[in-house]
């Protein structure tokens, strides 16, 4: 019989990209360890969307106390978004999916056996469910918009734009660089503090006090961007179009990163679309111009170049596999590299304003893609 915390593992797997079982049960520890059964009794009852404490109470049907003593203990334990109003009057919480949410912003909790548990997790079950389905999770956005052809990059895709027009910036602890640390040693946890959040998430994350959480100026900021083409790291724009976050992500222990190659790897199927949308750049290469110095093959975090493997003197370069983040762009002293927008047709415009309300989206839009897929399966029977 299913029991509390198989409820709230079912419920997760409908909110935002889901949190799929696995047979070993891997994907259960951490939230047992971060939900209290109280917590767990009253995620079951929230709904998707913005709500003050008043409108959470009508609409489960509990007193205002009640409403708020839940609601201030979950956020409390980190299991919850929340935001001021118009005009600052009241907090409106929101229930937030497993990724993005729950598990970073618990990145302080994340142990060993996490981490261990986490990196199954992703080989066997979320990995391949965060790009299953049409809209994507997160925008690959150019490291910078010199590396976009004729300047054509779009506002929401200008990150030194952005960052520009925030009212508060802060940086936190990332928690994929966080499971790294228990690995075998790379560079990534070297710059553990990276993710960067912008406006109300940025208050929301310095007033929960998650992953030494900390204000930087927008200075800062732009200067962690340039350093970010330095080392090599890809930047993320959360999916809304006035991106509340940039991820600085390494190719080598980015999760996001990992689940779009293996969402490559596992080929097509019916309402799957999500790597190809995950940016709205591609590189392109002139043949020409390029004297095979082999820099970009150590700049792609895909491996979109390659030795070519009968003539290691050759450079390959494999456009289906790039996800536009322009790194190799900017580190070919030839310029045979250069990012182009893709057609109108294949952009990904977020029609929402707030990340998590596109996270919503791909809510309905998962349970609706996994319907119509069961169907065909039934039909196939
Ligand atoms: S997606 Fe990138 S920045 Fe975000 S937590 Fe993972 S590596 Fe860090
Ligand atoms: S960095 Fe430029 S010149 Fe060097 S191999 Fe790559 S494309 Fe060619
Ligand atoms: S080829 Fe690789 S490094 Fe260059 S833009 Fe594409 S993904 Fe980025």
């Amino acid at each position: 019989m299913a029991d509390l915390y198989d409820l709230v593992l079912e419920k997760l797997d409908t909110l935002g990209k889901g949190y799929p079982r696995t047979e070993t049960g891997a994907e259960r520890h951490f939230i047992e360890k971060v939900f209290t059964d109280e917590d767990a009794e009253f995620f079951l009852k929230m709904k998707m969307g913005n709500y003050t404490i008043q409108e959470t109470a009508d609409y489960i049907g509990v007193s205002y106390e009640e409403a708020k003593e839940n609601l201030e203990r979950m956020a409390k334990h980190n299991l919850l978004f929340w935001q001021y109003g118009p005009y600052d009057t009241e907090k409106r919480y929101r229930l937030v999916p497993f990724i993005h949410g729950i598990w970073e912003y618990n990145v302080d909790r994340i142990d060993i056996k996490d981490a261990k548990n986490m990196g199954y997790y992703y080989m066997n079950g979320m990995g391949e469910s965060l790009f299953d389905y049409r809209l994507p999770i997160s925008r690959v956005v150019p490291i910078s918009k010199d590396a976009v052809k004729d300047g054509k990059i779009l506002p929401m895709d200008d990150m030194e734009a952005v960052i520009k027009k925030q009212y508060l910036i802060v940086i936190t602890d990332c928690a994929c660089r966080k499971v790294a640390r228990f690995g075998k040693p790379c560079n990534c946890g070297e710059t553990l503090n990276r993710c960067m959040f912008f406006g109300d998430s940025a208050r929301f994350y310095l007033d929960q006090n998650i992953g030494n959480t900390k204000v930087i100026t927008t200075e800062e900021a732009l200067n962690i961007v340039k350093e970010n083409d330095e080392l090599g790291l890809y930047l993320m724009a959360g999916h809304s179009n006035e991106p509340s976050a940039m991820c600085s992500c390494a190719g080598c222990h980015c999760g996001i990163l990992m689940a779009a190659k293996i969402s490559v790897r596992s080929g097509s199927k019916p309402g799957k679309q999500t790597f190809d949308r995950w940016g709205n750049y591609k590189c392109v290469k002139d043949m020409d111009k390029c004297i095979q110095c082999g820099i970009c093959i150590t700049r792609c975090p895909m491996r979109a170049h390659k030795k070519n493997t009968e003539d290691e003197s050759k450079v390959e370069f494999n456009p289906a596999l790039c996800i536009g983040c322009g790194l190799c762009v900017t580190r070919c002293a030839q310029d045979a590299l250069i990012l182009e927008r893709k057609p109108d047709s294949e952009l990904s415009i977020p029609e929402d304003r707030l990340s998590y309300d596109t996270f919503d989206r791909m809510a309905i839009e998962k349970a609706e893609v996994d319907a119509m897929r069961a169907a065909m399966a039934q039909n196939d029977e």
